[in-house]
């Protein structure tokens, strides 16, 4: 017979074991299945994020940086040294012991509230039963009064470029090269390409990345695509816009193999030779196998599960969070849904709103936004006024030796209220949540530059930039 539970959630990633957590606080009797295993082949809770995802690039993203600044930065302060060197094993070890203490601190906060951990593939069968394989090959049966499906995404493979985890990898093998690649080829100039592209051209690798549309980050504000475009080449990293690739082989013997990247550009046909190719070219949502026959759970097109604004599936009692549905694929998006639909079960007001959550790409220099970019404010007809202001004329960013980017503020011309902060530069990705608070409280430009701000910080360019929205920025000609 099945066991019964208040909430049973399919997933222990982000979404998923917010889910879990906030439920089991409201007191409700929880269960969470989750089948991933760690590299060391035991479970390993959650999710891409913390196993695959967001914490060991940002890991990497990090010894990379401190490397590349050893040769970039350091001797603009008059520090100078002999040799540097990267273990990359000693890398990839720290950014393996960071993994395991967050995955493992997931599976301490189940036990902390006496949430029910499953390990295995659960499959929600009519009647929000949960069929679980486990990994010892035995089965069992969840009965939940509320059903919640966090099962993430996975990599998109293309037919013409598989997946071989050695030549051939998607940010599972680019997080654990043993080796810096000489040179390294990118499908897809998007969040993971920049990123784990940085990562490897940091420590030393040939970059080139290879990208399908003609636009450079086509999702950001135009000028703070244009900027980034700018530092990420003074950095050598080689970007190919309008590149469609049609072929990819493996060639050569033994341990020297190559692989052999054909594409078309608008100069025609052209080849690269590289010793690794990553493919990013986005993910899809993990529902293969999910659902079996007649649970009345719908599917669209694109793989993702359907939902209402509340995460609801329109099933009795079954719901949906994070990856697996609309909305943008961000570990911080997946929290919040999991402990919204946590609160609406419980009986208690739960919500998202879509239009706040923040984007953030770690690269050098990092690029964040909030709201709506002035592309889609000409392309909707909503009257704005802009305000910019550059981290070239912020005291804190000259002294950091990172003068690059700026901030933009947009307003709406007639409300002043804020529709859209768009950074580009040093420690970005902390600055933009002052855009998401005022978005969230319906706040103005003003209110922003009538906020005071320490001196010397880098929050001192949201200041001026929202000075500036009224051409009254103290620090720069308006
Ligand atoms: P997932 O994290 O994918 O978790 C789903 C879990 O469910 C998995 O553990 C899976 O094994 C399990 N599962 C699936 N189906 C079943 C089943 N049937 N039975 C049992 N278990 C199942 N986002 C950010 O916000 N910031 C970042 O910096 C960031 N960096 C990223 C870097 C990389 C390289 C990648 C790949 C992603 C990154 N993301 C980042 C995206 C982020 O990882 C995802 O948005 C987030 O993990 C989604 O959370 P989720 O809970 O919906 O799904
Ligand atoms: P992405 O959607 O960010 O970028 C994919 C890029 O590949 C796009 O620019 C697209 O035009 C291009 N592309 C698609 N098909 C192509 C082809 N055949 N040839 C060449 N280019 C092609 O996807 P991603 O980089 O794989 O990342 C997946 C998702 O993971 C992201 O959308 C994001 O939601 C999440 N993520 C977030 C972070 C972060 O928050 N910092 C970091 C990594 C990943």
């Amino acid at each position: 017979m099945a066991e019964q539970f208040d909430v049973v959630v399919i997933g222990a990633g982000p979404a998923g074991y917010h889910a879990a957590i906030r439920a089991a606080q409201l007191g409700l009797k929880t269960a969470c299945i989750d089948a991933a295993l760690g590299k060391d082949g035991k479970p390993a809770l959650g999710g891409t994020c913390l196993r695959v995802g967001c914490v060991p690039s940002k890991a990497l993203l990090d010894s990379s940086r401190q490397f590349w600044n050893m040769s970039h930065l350091f001797g603009d302060h008059g520090i100078s040294f002999k040799d540097a060197k990267m273990d990359v094993e000693a890398m990839v070890g720290r950014k393996d012991k960071i993994v395991k203490q967050f995955t493992g601190g997931i599976a301490m906060l189940f036990k902390a509230n006496k949430i029910t951990p499953y390990y295995g593939y659960g499959q929600l069968q009519p009647g929000n039963i949960v069929k679980v394989k486990q990994h010892d090959g035995s089965e069992v049966e969840l009965k939940g009064t509320n059903v919640v499906i966090a099962a993430g995404s996975d990599s998109i493979e293309l037919p013409f470029a598989k997946f071989d985890n050695e030549y051939i990898v998607d940010n599972v093998g680019a997080l654990d090269f043993t080796e810096v690649p000489k040179r390294l080829a990118v499908i897809g100039a998007g969040v993971i390409g920049l990123e784990l592209g940085s990562v490897w051209k940091r420590l030393g690798a040939e970059v080139t990345i290879l990208e399908a549309l003609p636009d450079f980050l086509a999702a950001a504000d135009a000028e703070v695509a244009k900027t980034a475009a700018k530092e990420f080449k003074k950095q050598g990293l080689d970007i190919r816009l309008g590149a469609k690739v049609s072929k990819t082989e493996i060639a050569g013997k033994g341990k020297k193999k190559e692989v052999i990247v054909s594409y078309t550009d608008s100069e025609g046909e052209k080849s690269l030779t590289v010793d690794k190719l990553l493919v990013a070219v986005g993910r899809k949502a993990a529902t293969k196998g999910l659902l079996a026959e007649g649970t009345g759970v719908k599917v669209n097109e694109r793989g993702q599960i359907e939902v209402d604004e509340h995460c609801h599936t329109g099933v009795d009692g079954v719901w949906a969070v994070g990856d697996c549905v609309r909305g943008p694929m961000l570990a911080h998006k997946g929290f919040e849904e999991g402990i919204a639909v946590a609160e609406l079960i419980a009986g208690l007001p739960g919500h998202v709103n879509l239009d706040t959550v923040p984007w953030v790409i770690y690269t050098e220099p990092e690029i964040a936004w909030v709201g709506k970019t002035e592309q889609q404010l000409k392309a909707e007809g909503i009257p704005y006024k802009a305000g910019s202001f550059p981290f070239a004329a912020i005291a804190r960013a000259v002294a950091m030796g990172e003068p690059a980017g700026f901030v933009k503020v947009l307003a709406h011309a007639e409300t002043d209220r804020i529709l859209g902060l768009h950074l580009v530069g040093v420690g970005v990705s902390e600055l933009v949540h002052e855009g998401v608070i005022t978005m969230e409280f319906n706040g103005s430009a003003d209110d922003l530059a009538r906020i005071c701000h320490a001196h010397p910080t880098l929050s001192e360019a949201i200041h001026d930039a929202a000075m500036a929205v009224d051409k009254r920025a103290i620090h720069k000609a308006n």
